[in-house]
């Protein structure tokens, strides 16, 4: 590992996630009525937010506005516990009319570079397993329509015993390098000048490092010499773990594939530090919200 810690967004959370706490009932029913406990609504996997003097912070509410705001069975997940011991909890809200005037709901990701990282680090895991709860309300074994447990971080079929958890989909994002070059790509539909990082799912039975050398060669006809872990990042859109690689590369005679990317083009390292700073004449990288803009940092100032 190259970094001291990790630099990305969505990590690093205050909360302890004291996860022995999701199968005690008692516990949980007494933290959902105690004064210290805090709430944050959610309605369609977006995070009620308040904005005052141009400051985003997420909704919080106290416990005692459950009752108020959703309906008894409303789907609820214990996120942890802070430093002082309050519980948090997030909800997720069908009817959002009873909410108004409390905030707004609105997108994580479009939001993500206005919150702080402690919000970013607690909002993400939720965004992610209501988006897994709203697509999973049947058994993958029998059909039959399965039951939030474990303080929503588990769904159990009580036809069939199946039990089924929140999933997590491995992405393997890597910058490949040539001497003091860097291959980044774009995207037909990014805004204009855009490049960042190649990036593909981890396909079952692949070792990380033999993902990134498929990934590199398949979309870039690059063949990988080398793989260097950097960081990983959990990326709430909808529930993957991006895994953060710079990858070393045995020529630069890239064969773009095109139905992947419009387009691939070397930078030196000079031309990703300007990529970094804002500062290149023609292009730019993704904000440093994005595991990608960590990487072409790291290699740029290396
Ligand atoms: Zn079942």
């Amino acid at each position: 590992m190259l970094s001291p810690h990790n630099p990305n967004a969505f990590t690093r959370s205050p909360l302890d996630r004291a996860g022995h706490h999701r199968r005690d009932k008692a516990w949980l029913g007494a933290a959902l009525e105690a004064e210290t406990t805090l709430l944050i609504p959610f309605h369609q996997q977006r995070p009620l937010v308040t904005e005052e003097g141009g400051v985003v912070s997420p909704g919080w509410l106290g416990a005692h506005a459950r009752m108020r705001i959703a309906p008894p069975d409303a789907r609820l997940l214990f996120l942890g516990l802070d430093d002082a011991g309050a519980a948090h909890f997030a909800i997720d809200i069908d009817d959002a009319a009873k909410l108004e005037g409390l905030g707004r709901f609105d997108d994580l990701r479009a939001l993500g570079p206005r919150l702080s990282p402690d919000d970013l680090a607690i909002l993400g895991p939720a965004k992610s397993v209501f988006e897994w709860h709203a697509r999973n309300g049947y058994c993958a074994n029998c059909g039959g329509p399965t039951l939030v447990v474990e303080a929503g971080w588990k769904r159990e079929c009580p036809a069939c015993s199946g039990e089924h958890f929140p999933r997590v989909d491995p992405v393997c994002i890597m910058v490949p390098t040539f001497g003091d070059r860097c291959l980044l790509g774009r995207q037909k539909l990014w805004p204009r000048g855009m490049h960042s990082a190649l990036a593909g799912f981890i396909e079952p039975g692949e070792a990380i490092e033999e993902a990134v050398a498929r990934e590199t060669l398949e979309e870039a006809g690059l063949i990988v010499s080398h793989v260097r872990m950097h960081s990983t990042q959990p990326w709430p859109f909808p529930h993957s773990l991006m895994i953060g690689v710079l990858c070393e590369v045995e020529h630069d005679r890239e064969t773009i594939d095109t139905t992947e990317l419009e387009s691939g083009r070397w930078f030196t390292r000079a031309e990703a530090g300007l990529l970094i700073a804002g500062k290149h004449p023609e292009a730019f990288a993704p904000p440093p919200f994005a595991i990608a803009h960590q990487l072409l940092k790291t290699w740029a100032e290396e």
